[in-house]
């Protein structure tokens, strides 16, 4: 319990219920956020999403049903809630939009002709994903991403490769089925902020050879994926800036930990005091692959040997 004066001389006493632990289960259930009956799993059925991240990663999550904690479990919800706040605006003021439009078809597979039904070794996988908001009109896909407010990309090069791949991918996908005679042209990516619905929308230029390309690579990920749950051999790893936030670094996945300590700046003692003595100043800097010490930390080093 502590006591904090709110007004000159007024004091009151207060404390955070349950030592400050998250409380947000007492307000709403995030279950009904997260999760769903697309989520679930179903034998033989891929979802494109986790095709596109580490197959490892993907791999675990399906394997060892990864239970998310609070804290993810509120992030994708706070996902879920800008993604219907855009959907459900968009398709109320313009009848033209289709929300999660469904991409489940099932064709036969020939040669190399476009299919969404997957035959691998002696039985068939089906690949599904949703398209966020499809305009009928206009024919074009947006695709809703949201980021944590840091994340938000500054420029082209900065988004990530996935980003292109998806709606890049549904728009195949959709221009050989249901879109044959009049394909979409447009693509977007609509990059959303958390934390201020900042929103950049970027629009990426289509061509029938990129869209194959695209495909074709996610059709050799399903099949890998696929095989490797099957015979239960776990994917290599597939190191990213991402894995600093991959739930299954402490398996430990071996390639995420190596590439972790190669990219991540070294914690020891030292810098942690200096840190406190100099919380906008670097300890080290890195240069060719290596980590070196700035002549701020030698000297504070220095001092504090004396
Ligand atoms: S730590 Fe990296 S390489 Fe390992 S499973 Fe996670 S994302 Fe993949």
């Amino acid at each position: 319990m502590e006591e904090i004066e709110i007004l000159p001389n007024v004091k009151v006493k207060a404390y955070f219920l349950e030592d400050g632990a998250n409380l947000v289960g007492n307000y709403i259930d995030l279950d009904d956020y997260v999760g769903g009956s697309w989520h679930e799993k179903e034998d033989k059925v891929l979802h494109i999403t986790p095709l596109l991240v580490c197959l490892k990663k993907s791999y675990h999550n399906d394997v060892l049903n990864y239970e998310p904690n609070l804290e993810t479990k509120g992030a994708w919800a706070v996902g879920t809630i800008d993604h219907n706040l855009f959907q459900d605006k968009v398709c109320e003021t313009d009848g033209f939009y289709v929300k999660e439009f469904p991409l489940n078809v099932e064709l036969e597979f020939k040669n190399d002709e476009f299919k969404l039904k997957i035959p691998v070794d002696d039985t068939v996988v089906y690949l599904v994903g949703k398209i966020d908001l499809l305009h009928n009109r206009e024919h074009r896909i947006e695709d809703l991403k949201t980021f944590q407010h840091f994340f938000l990309p500054k420029d082209v090069s900065k988004v990530d490769i996935k980003y292109f791949i998806q709606p890049i991918c549904y728009t195949f996908v959709a221009n050989h089925t249901y879109y044959v005679n009049d394909p979409i042209t447009e693509v977007y990516v609509v990059c959303i902020s958390k934390k201020n619905l900042y929103t950049k929308v970027l629009s990426i230029e289509y061509t029938e050879e990129v869209g194959y390309a695209c495909y074709k690579w996610l059709i050799e990920r399903a099949k890998k994926m696929y095989g490797c749950l099957k015979s239960a051999t776990i994917p290599e790893g597939e190191v990213s800036m991402w894995c600093k936030f991959c739930n299954w670094l402490d398996l430990p996945c071996a390639e995420g930990r190596e590439h972790l300590k190669d990219i991540l700046e070294p914690i020891t003692l030292e810098s942690t005091q200096f840190k406190k003595k100099y919380p906008d100043k670097k300890p080290y800097y890195r240069r060719d692959g290596k980590w070196n010490e700035t002549k701020l930390f030698k000297e504070f080093k220095q001092e504090s040997k004396n």
